[in-house]
């Protein structure tokens, strides 16, 4: 009954999610690393190309750092820092010039204000407690005191919420470095659609662990939501 053995939901439901998930994570890694090793003809880095984009929307005030990992890339709004990771940093390929403006894109977000930024850190609070006590809840729920097995799946929902609130502003980050690496003249038109492709791969992740997180909660609500019907 616990939540680590295989059920049939589980099997129809989760798998499948969960072997999305991992495709879409090797789609993104390949895309990159195909696209990392093409130069793009101006030349630019990746850290240049930050720099000019922030200083364009006046973001003198944002660091581009360099950080350790691969793909680890990431803006950090509290420190108001734009982090590029050793495979990017450096880098004037394609991938890493498009990887490079995504960031530089959620720092933008934030300069103005962006609604679904702010909704979807709104929800970051119930989302951590979520993925923390929502399993927990359901398990003492199932032994100890019933209602309590609703409110941790609605907690788990809390996570799936924060994850659909992900996806318009990574979309959106995305729409921004592609818009700006062309109207800016950074990247040729031809060299567009490989910075393109990667990007697409990266919203991709975001999409796979909606769906994986929809699968499990629909596995927990059929599981154990109806067990007051039988
Ligand atoms: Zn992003």
């Amino acid at each position: 009954m616990p939540f680590w053995y295989v059920d049939y939901y589980y099997v129809v439901l989760v798998i499948p999610a969960v072997l999305l998930g991992l495709w879409a994570q090797y789609r993104v890694t390949s895309t990159f690393n195909r696209y990392n090793r093409i130069a793009s003809q101006r030349g630019y880095t990746a850290a240049q190309v930050a720099r000019s984009i922030l200083d364009e929307n006046g973001l003198y005030q944002v660091q581009i750092e360099r950080v350790s990992g691969n793909l680890t890339d990431h803006f950090d709004p509290r420190s108001n820092v734009v982090r590029l990771s050793d495979s990017v940093y450096g880098n004037s390929s394609l991938g890493a010039i498009g990887v490079a403006a995504h960031e530089v894109g959620h720092a933008v977000q934030y300069a103005q204000n962006y609604a679904p930024i702010k909704l979807r850190n709104a929800f970051v609070p119930i989302a951590n407690i979520g993925s923390t006590i929502s399993i927990p809840l359901i398990l003492l729920g199932l032994f100890l005191y019933e209602p309590l097995v609703m409110v941790g799946i609605v907690l788990y929902g809390a996570v799936a919420v924060f994850q659909l609130l992900t996806l318009p502003v990574e979309f959106n980050a995305s729409r921004r470095a592609i818009a700006t690496l062309e109207s800016h003249q950074i990247l040729y038109d031809d060299e567009i659609t490989g910075a393109k492709k990667v990007l697409s791969a990266a919203a991709l992740t975001y999409v796979a662990a909606l769906i994986t997180s929809l699968a499990q909660l629909l596995r927990l609500f059929l599981l154990y939501g109806r067990r007051r019907d039988d």
